[in-house]
């Protein structure tokens, strides 16, 4: 399986972080090494001074497809789950000045906890009004909700599958809501879909 991420889909988040609002969704991936499950601790990495969380939705898709059509894009994935795509920002400020990828800012080992918990796009009344947050410490950081989502859903995975061949059990994350901040050792992290706590661990 992969793990797509996109960067940027949240306009204040774009703006807290001096980046334009893209035109295009922009993307970068991580690899099933990155994977942090069932609410193990996060393990500071000794490269980075700075990482920070980066709270998302998490899309689960549910059937192989390519060049998929908008209209059809929403058959092609079928729960919900939440996660944190941890960030290196020193490291992908660097890189950002220098115009290289940010592979080691965003791939590294153990750089997307996601929940056990997966949830059934059924169970929401409305895709385009969920709302997740992100607690630190029992103090919330980033609230973000879908209708403040530049690009859809359905739009990624257009948009990826265009490039990309999306396979069941790939992962896409969504884009961070603002307020990302740096995670410190005995931070305390809860994320939650709407009222339902699905993270709950620890950073070490
Ligand atoms: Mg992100």
């Amino acid at each position: 399986m992969k793990i797509i991420a996109i960067g940027r889909n949240y306009a204040e988040h774009a703006k807290e972080l001096n980046n334009p609002v893209p035109a295009t969704p922009v993307i970068f991936m991580k690899p099933d090494t990155a994977l942090l499950k069932d609410n193990k601790p996060f393990y500071l990495p000794d490269f980075s001074q700075d990482i920070h969380h980066e709270i998302e939705l998490v899309l689960k898709i549910s059937k192989e497809g390519k060049h998929i059509e908008e209209k059809y894009a929403a058959d092609y994935y079928d729960e919900i789950g939440l996660g944190v795509d941890f960030t290196a920002r020193d490291i992908q400020s660097r890189h950002k000045e220098k115009g290289l990828p940010w592979e080691l800012a965003k791939a590294f080992d153990n750089s997307a906890p996601i929940s056990a918990k997966f949830i059934s796009k059924t169970e929401f009344q409305d895709l385009n009004n969920i709302s997740f947050k992100l607690e630190v410490n029992g103090e919330t950081r980033q609230a973000g909700n879908t209708k403040d989502l530049l690009f859809s859903f359905e739009r990624i995975i257009t948009f990826v599958s265009g490039y990309i061949t999306l396979k069941k059990g790939d992962l896409i994350f969504t884009g961070t809501p603002e307020g990302v901040g740096r995670v410190n050792i005995g931070d305390h992290l809860k994320g939650y879909i709407e009222d339902e706590q699905l993270l709950n661990f620890y950073v070490k």
